[in-house]
């Protein structure tokens, strides 16, 4: 498989909307079809759990990254494999493996929280394939940090020379890093376009595009995304007084797309930390000399990167971060969003409040779930909100 297959099927010609539609559709379907397809052409798969993994390792391989990131389903088997208090995310993945919705060739994830922690050794026992932890540096700021993380990226891709019977060379990896870069930069386009005219793109409509990427090849959502973004700049919609706020909360359990098209009917979400995973690194990724690919990869991962609650770097302060999206972003408020039970994200949400409060940002808090199903509430307590900072 190298990457030119197409698994979304026909949709070239589609007018935006129809592609929106498209896009929607994909990623709400929990029976992953782009990964059946792929599977049933002979590919292989790697499922990757939040937040961030080095998909250009896997890609160079001639494998499918597929990003694991829950879904709308009842847990029926999962369940029994967790305690009880944990967030959806971790139950809902495993729940999509074990009723053979999504099939693996390998799982990876690494150890962002308590509760994912083990993940890794619940997952192995209930299916044959390897499941493997990537431990990406606990202390970013070291001066060793570049080099273990290397080490764990080497030992990530004989993991997946393993299961792909091909060696991952320099070349390769070199030529997935291009891709990949072709893949941030229309993603940085995206972004840029609802920070400028977010009339043109809401937040689940823009959700849906990105997290595409994690089902189909990045040569087939560089080619969507190549042609949905003229299309979008294009747009004739009209501008509405709406309040420009930007959404933190959404960097592991993702809020369902129609709480997002709620907050988009009283907001224009000029920025988010959405599937932030798969914007992670924030500038190209340049090797220098030879063998130098997956130092590089190591170097973006610690040097040009997103913050998230879940990577303790002393350079990233997060209340600073999220200050500075807000500023980036000519926002006038935020919504700090975070999944039920989930400790990292409930930690800053505290944190996140006090820092805007020091300097006098109106914030919306909340909560979420994956598997919410009623938003009236929310969006009359987002309506009250918004009225309040709009006519203060
Ligand atoms: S949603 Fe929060 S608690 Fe759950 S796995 Fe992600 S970071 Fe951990």
């Amino acid at each position: 498989m190298n990457g030119t297959e197409r698994l979304l099927g026909a949709w070239d010609d589609l007018p935006l909307d129809d592609l929106l539609e498209l896009a929607r559709e994909t990623v709400e379907n929990p029976e992953l079809p782009t990964v059946a397809a792929w599977r049933a052409a002979g590919g292989r798969v790697v499922g990757h759990f939040q937040v961030y993994c080095p998909e250009e390792i896997i890609h160079a391989a001639g494998l499918l990254p597929v990003k694991v990131r829950g879904a709308q389903v009842e847990s029926r088997q999962a369940d029994a494999r967790f305690g009880s208090y944990l967030c959806s995310i971790l139950k809902t993945s495993l729940e999509l493996a074990m009723s053979g919705r999504l099939q693996l060739d390998l799982f990876v994830t690494h150890p962002i929280c308590d509760a994912a922690r083990n993940l890794a050794a619940v997952w192995g026992r209930n299916f044959p394939y390897p499941a493997r932890i990537l431990y990406l540096p606990q202390n970013p700021n070291s001066i060793g940090s570049a080099s273990y993380l290397t080490a764990e990226y080497g030992r990530l891709r004989e993991d997946v020379e393993e299961i792909s019977g091909t060696a991952v060379t320099e070349a390769a990896l070199r030529g997935s890093i291009a891709v990949f870069n072709e893949n941030r930069r229309l993603l940085r386009q995206l972004y840029e376009i609802r920070r400028e005219t977010p009339a043109r793109l809401r937040v689940d409509e823009c959700y849906a595009l990105v997290a595409l990427g994690g089902l189909i090849t990045r040569e087939e959502h560089n080619a969507v995304l190549g042609r949905a973004i003229p299309m979008i700049a294009a747009r004739g919609t009209q501008p509405r007084d709406l309040l420009r706020v930007v959404f933190e909360g959404g960097f592991c359990e993702q809020p369902p797309l129609e709480l997002l098209r709620t907050i988009a009917a009283s907001c224009y979400v000029v920025d988010d930390d959405l599937l932030i995973g798969l914007r992670w690194l924030v500038e190209d990724v340049r090797p220098n000399g030879s063998g130098d690919a997956l130092h590089a990869l190591a170097r973006a991962y610690l040097d040009a990167s997103s913050y998230s609650p879940v990577q303790h770097d002393l350079r990233k302060p997060k209340e600073r971060m999220l200050l500075e999206r807000i500023r980036r972003a000519g926002a006038q408020a935020a919504i700090v969003a975070a999944a039920k039970m989930c400790e990292p994200g409930l930690e800053e949400q505290v944190a996140y409040s006090r820092s805007l409060d020091e300097h006098g940002i109106s914030h919306f808090v909340t909560e979420f779930e994956e598997r919410m199903s009623t938003y009236e509430h929310l969006q009359i307590q987002l309506e009250t909100f918004v009225e309040n900072v709009l006519f203060a």
